[in-house]
């Protein structure tokens, strides 16, 4: 069972969590917990200004953060108990300003101090939600997933070693399962085999809870948030968004890389591969069933299930005339971005251009500068990336001009189709994005 920071939020959150894990203790379950909401912004916001130099106003910031932990804990845990929250807190103050100092000073690599300095919002959140349930009656464990997942050195966005994380997850979440206990583990943090603190990337306590699901071979993944499943489409563009019941995996993991934040893009493989069924639930309605995602999923009749968004789109072009006719551009192209590691999102090309979309652009200098000994560059900013998603959506006659014809007064800068037999993927300016989705919203549910 994982719960997302805005199930994590204040009081009234931790009472809905309780509600559920108690609800649940004879199935047995692990739960994976984010920091509270808006935690990591603050913990990332905080270590940019330590940066700057401004190390007194960098561990201020954090304060009104620290004192929500301490409101929910007060209203929770009985004073005369032993809390181990309160010193994990007193710690984690003294650790944070001493590494933040470190980010002041750049007495060490920034990438790993700012993985360890954001490490903290799982950190504290696990740890208070464990005395939480604890003090609720429930025989919850917290166990730090620093012990538990092992990636690679990519800070940020680290890539965990299946089979070295899958034996600890077993070993020790399986121990403690089978005594009885509801052990209670942080997303999105981990540890290289230095034992440096890494995280997965934005979003990524589903990813852990993911891996933890296919280590122990669950029996269920429940991504718990505050919506209902995964829905037609953000249901902060359209109030009038629906679950959808049912998602194919394919499905899933297209809406999930486009933009649709209900879901990291990664927790769907390793579920997959272990055939695991994913459900998408509310703590504010936790009765209903949400999203089921499932390794096959039926066609709905329109075709289209969902509508996905992704802003911030940077779009690059490539135009040589040595493209017409050759081999091994594309490769000369690819190895660009592999030397920056910069991922490309959506791909068209031509007989002499190349047009591609980039969501990451902290190395487009450096990639248009490489690119241009291949050929002309231009980089334009200011795009959204639109998935319509759904299965069967290839092989559909007239689908694709339906749903140009509902957005013809739009300009598209680019198209994707055919790839996968589920979407249909298209770049708009940002600006009309919003506006676009509505239309085909409507026209579609
Ligand atoms: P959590 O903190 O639980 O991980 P997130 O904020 O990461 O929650 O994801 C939930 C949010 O995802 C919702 O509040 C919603 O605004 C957004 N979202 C975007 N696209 C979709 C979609 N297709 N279906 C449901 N939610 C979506
Ligand atoms: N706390 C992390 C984030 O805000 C991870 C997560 O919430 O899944 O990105
Ligand atoms: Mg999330």
């Amino acid at each position: 069972m994982k719960f997302g920071g805005t199930s994590v939020g204040d009081v009234a959150a931790f009472q809905r969590v309780i509600n559920v894990v108690a609800s649940q203790a004879e199935r047995r379950p692990v739960v994976v917990v984010s920091a509270m909401t808006k935690v990591t912004d603050a913990l990332l916001a905080a270590f940019d200004t330590a940066k700057k130099g401004d190390l007194a106003g960098a561990i201020g910031m954090l304060e009104p953060h620290f004192a929500r932990h301490v409101e929910v804990s007060k209203h929770f845990i009985p004073d005369e108990t032993p809390n181990l929250f309160d010193t994990e807190l007193e710690f984690a103050r003294k650790e944070i300003s001493d590494l933040l100092m470190r980010a002041s000073r750049r007495s060490l690599p920034l990438s790993m101090l700012k993985d360890a300095v954001v490490s903290y919002g799982e950190q504290l959140s696990s740890r208070l939600l464990a005395e939480v349930l604890k003090s609720c009656g429930l025989n919850a464990r917290q166990f730090d997933s620093r012990r538990l997942v092992v990636t690679d050195d990519e800070f940020g966005a680290a890539q965990p070693i299946w089979e070295e994380t899958r034996d600890l997850v077993r070993l020790d979440l399986g121990r403690s399962i089978d005594a009885g206990e509801i052990p209670v583990a942080g997303g999105f943090i981990a540890a290289n085999r230095a034992g440096e603190t890494t995280t997965l990337g934005r979003g990524g306590s589903d990813y852990s809870a993911a891996l933890f699901a296919a280590a122990l071979n669950a029996g269920e993944l429940q991504i718990w948030t505050d919506v209902t499943g995964v829905m037609t489409c953000d249901p902060r563009i359209c109030s009038d968004a629906r679950t959808i019941p049912v998602l194919s995996y394919e499905e899933a993991a297209e809406l999930a890389y486009f933009g649709a934040k209900v879901l990291h893009p990664k927790t769907i493989k390793p579920a997959v591969d272990h055939g695991i069924p994913v459900r998408v639930c509310n703590t504010f309605e936790p009765d209903e069933i949400g999203t089921m995602v499932l390794g096959e999923a039926g066609e709905s009749p329109s075709r289209i299930k969902s509508i996905a968004h992704k802003k911030n789109i940077t779009i690059l072009r490539i135009t040589s005339a040595r493209m017409l006719g050759s081999y091994g551009f594309m490769s000369a192209v690819f190895q660009v971005f592999e030397r920056y590691r910069t991922v490309i999102d959506v791909i068209s090309t031509s007989e002499v251009s190349i047009a591609l979309t980039l969501d990451d652009t902290a190395e487009i200098e450096k990639i248009a500068a490489d690119l241009s000994r291949l050929g002309d560059v231009e980089v334009e900013p200011g795009y959204a990336v639109i998935c319509v998603v759904g299965n069967g959506l290839r092989a559909s006659t007239g689908l694709a001009a339906k749903i140009f014809s509902t957005i013809n007064d739009i300009n598209i800068a680019l198209v994707s189709h055919g790839a996968s037999s589920v979407n249909l993927t298209f770049v708009v300016k940002e600006d009309s994005a919003a506006d676009v989705i509505r239309k085909l919203h409507k026209d579609f549910f």
